[in-house]
């Protein structure tokens, strides 16, 4: 099955960013992203088989308890490669980048130590696709609109399944992990 760890966004904040794209006026067909699907990947597994889940789910468990629950905020436009020639349309994360680099490093070399599961070649950025173009890539200014900070508390991280569709994506979450609360000397 193929599978990903994400950050699952308040709905509120998944409404506003669906709403805000709308206003974007840009060349080329993009697939918005639907808002029940808005998400901040952590780390893609790909194909697993289903005798790996419980691997999986240890090694998630092992990271879960080495970190403490953070701020974060979402601002702004951007796209890869760039504006002008997008492949992913997302929203820019303006604050809590640091740790969530730090979950991402983390299960990363913990699925590989745990699983074999290959490691990413590419440095992590974090951030929230929007949308992606339906054929060629597409261009847009990302000043167009603004997408003005909206913060959200980082919790935990659940593990999802990824079923592709023609019609899109079907993501559904097989378990959730909470950050490790108290870090300090009255914790574990
Ligand atoms: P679609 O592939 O139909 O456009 P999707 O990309 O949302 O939909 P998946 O391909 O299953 O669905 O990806 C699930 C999550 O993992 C998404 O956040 C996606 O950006 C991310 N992802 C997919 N492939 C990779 C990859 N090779 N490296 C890093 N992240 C990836
Ligand atoms: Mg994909």
């Amino acid at each position: 099955m193929r599978l990903f760890v994400a950050v699952a966004l308040p709905q509120k904040l998944r409404e506003f960013l669906r709403q805000a794209v709308r206003e974007l006026p840009h060349r080329g067909r993009v697939r918005w992203t639907k808002p029940e699907n808005l998400h901040l990947t952590l780390k893609f597994l790909g194909e697993v088989p289903e005798g790996s889940l419980e691997e999986v789910a240890a090694a998630l468990e092992e990271v879960r308890r080495r970190h403490a629950p953070f701020e974060a905020a979402v601002s702004g436009l951007g796209a890869f490669p760039a504006p002008r020639r997008a492949r992913v349309v997302w929203a820019g994360i303006s604050e809590g980048a640091g740790p969530l680099a730090a979950l991402a490093a983390d299960l990363d070399e913990t699925l590989h130590r745990r699983t074999g599961l290959e490691r990413e070649q590419r440095e992590y950025r974090a951030h929230i696709t929007l949308g992606r173009p339906a054929g060629r890539p597409v261009s847009f200014d990302p000043e167009a609109i603004s997408i003005p900070e909206r913060r959200f508390r980082v919790e935990g991280f659940d593990l999802m399944r990824s079923v592709l569709k023609p019609g899109g994506p079907v993501y559904t979450p097989l378990g959730s992990f909470a950050l490790e609360g108290d870090q300090g000397p009255h914790g574990h």
